[in-house]
């Protein structure tokens, strides 16, 4: 039984009101244009509301304002102490207001509210504590320069960071950037995806009753190819923190160096391998996470495991534990406890996804295809569906399909493994399964990702760095090393 039934949800959104308007300098207001774009329910069609479409004359009215908060100081200057008790109160306020965060992202982009109200809404509180409780740990550093010299290297916040998230985790992936961006005294512009800007508009209410001063923090809803691009291409910004695709990542690159050569980080794109040895005990375990690391969040998750590679001895018996293990990933009504999976994000997000099926049957063997969850008035649910690629070099075994979509690929030995692992354009995160220690520690070296689970799937803490290499991009976000991203080093040099 989840925090409420499924009633008590319903009854609950009846109650819920939307902030539809751009928060811009401390207040909530429309686009000059007064354009707005539809904010559609995915999993049933629902007209939730209008919201404020802004495009370049919004993003210079928030750059001005972001700019005057923090040269004034307000924000900037105050002591990292200071920011902190600010940023905790907003992290409390969000636990406050946890059921109309988890109601936001469920019903703007599909997901089931349970996961919402137990992972996702606690996991963004967690992390602005976390990253807000860290700030007045950072010392700065005096460099062993020679006799009456003294160089202080201070760490100073860059000025106006823009932020560019997607829809997959709406709230978490706010915070997982303007945490660090507020707590190192930097001002913010957000731009939450097209598909889901509710939550942020929310935290921006939060942000006022927080203590943080007008014009430091702010949203501007809006699509990508506008208000996105407006953000990369302006030459009042100083850094630019993108969660995205890779394709657009890349966009972000030429729009800095076609502007003002701002900084620019990349959370972007990943196909994650996960390595199942035969030295691993218990395949039933190792099958189920890896249905979990597959199907959680309708596979709509940048690290997802969807390239299940499993050594030849344990195929049989694995596939068939992992096929069982998918049949608890079954789609349902996002508003309904039980729902291990909603619906994917839209009908274009479907229709992509159901073709990389479709084509997938044409190259591979279609091993399952979880039974389906059918609401009429739309076709944005997509069951769990497994395919079996012998060399693993299949489309579908090579692009990410953002989706509850996983190829089982079978390999023969350690080298054949880490080969077929690293065999990819993304690095972000992989799995390994093995009981035999030196095979774990031997593998996690050879494969070239950003975190490495052995025996777990998808480790995350506000403790650890996240982020990739190779396409799937740079830069670090959670952790102490988040704070990189939105600083920069400064020496101050003094003889006496
Ligand atoms: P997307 O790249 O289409 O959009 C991401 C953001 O970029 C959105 O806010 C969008 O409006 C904006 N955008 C789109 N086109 C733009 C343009 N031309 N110029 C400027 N901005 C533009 O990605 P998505 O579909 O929202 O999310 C899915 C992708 O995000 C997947 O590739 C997934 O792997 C990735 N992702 C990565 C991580 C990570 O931490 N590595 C986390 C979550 C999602």
């Amino acid at each position: 039984m989840g925090k409420h039934s499924n009633k008590e949800w319903l009854d609950l959104k009846k109650k819920i009101s939307f902030h539809d308007k751009a928060f811009i300098g401390g207040k909530f207001c429309n686009s000059v244009s007064e354009n707005t774009f539809e904010c559609i329910n995915p999993s049933n069609g629902e007209m939730l509301t209008n919201v404020a479409n802004c495009d370049d004359t919004d993003v210079e009215r928030a750059v001005n304002v972001s700019r005057s908060a923090f040269e004034s100081g307000k924000w900037s200057d105050l002591s990292p102490s200071e920011r902190k008790n600010r940023l905790l109160k907003l992290s409390r306020l969000i636990m406050d207001n946890i059921d109309e965060f988890a109601l936001l992202d469920s019903l703007d982009m599909g997901k089931p509210v349970e996961d919402c109200v137990s992972i996702d809404v606690p996991g963004a509180a967690g992390i602005l504590q976390w990253t807000a409780e860290s700030i007045d740990k950072v010392l700065d550093e005096i460099s062993p320069t020679e006799k009456r010299n003294l160089a202080i290297v201070k760490r100073v916040p860059l000025g106006v960071v823009g932020a560019v998230i997607p829809w997959n985790f709406p709230l978490d992936m706010a915070i997982w950037k303007c945490a660090p961006a507020l707590a190192t005294g930097n001002s913010i512009i957000l731009k939450p995806a097209e598909q889901s800007p509710l939550s942020a508009l929310k935290l921006a209410e939060l942000s006022i009753e927080a203590g943080i001063p007008d014009g430091v923090f702010n949203v501007l809803p809006g699509y990508g190819h506008i208000t996105g691009k407006a953000i990369g291409m302006h030459n009042g910004i100083d850094c630019v923190a993108f969660t995205g695709s890779t394709e657009i990542g890349k966009k972000f690159l030429e729009y800095s160096s076609l502007s003002n050569m701002k900084q620019i980080w990349l959370e972007c794109g990943g196909k994650s391998p996960n390595l199942i040895f035969n030295s691993c005990k218990n395949l039933k375990v190792a099958a189920e996470m890896a249905a979990q690391g597959a199907f959680f969040n309708q596979g709509e998750v940048c690290s997802a495991n969807s390239r299940i590679l499993v050594q030849k001895e344990i195929l049989q018996e694995f596939t068939k534990l992992f096929v069982n293990a998918s049949n608890n990933w079954l789609p349902g009504d996002p508003l309904n406890p039980n729902s291990k999976i909603g619906s994917l994000v839209s009908e274009e997000h479907a229709t992509k996804v159901r073709d990389f099926i479709n084509n997938a049957k044409n190259d591979v063997e279609l091993i399952h295809e979880g039974s389906q969850f059918n609401n009429s008035n739309v076709s944005t649910f997509v069951p769990p569906t497994i395919f079996k690629d012998i060399n693993g070099k299949n489309k579908i075994s090579k692009d990410e399909v953002f989706g509850p979509v996983a190829s089982i690929i079978p390999f023969d030995s350690q080298e054949d493994a880490i080969k077929i692992a690293n065999d990819t354009v993304y690095g972000l995160a992989a799995s390994v399964w093995s009981d035999d220690l030196s095979e774990a520690h031997y593998v996690s070296d050879k494969v070239h990702a950003g975190t490495i689970s052995v025996n777990a799937m998808d480790a995350l803490s506000p403790m650890t760095p996240f982020g990739g290499f190779k396409q799937s991009g740079f830069g670090k976000d959670l952790s102490i090393h988040s704070f990189d991203k939105y600083t920069g080093l400064k020496t101050v040099w003094i003889k006496y």
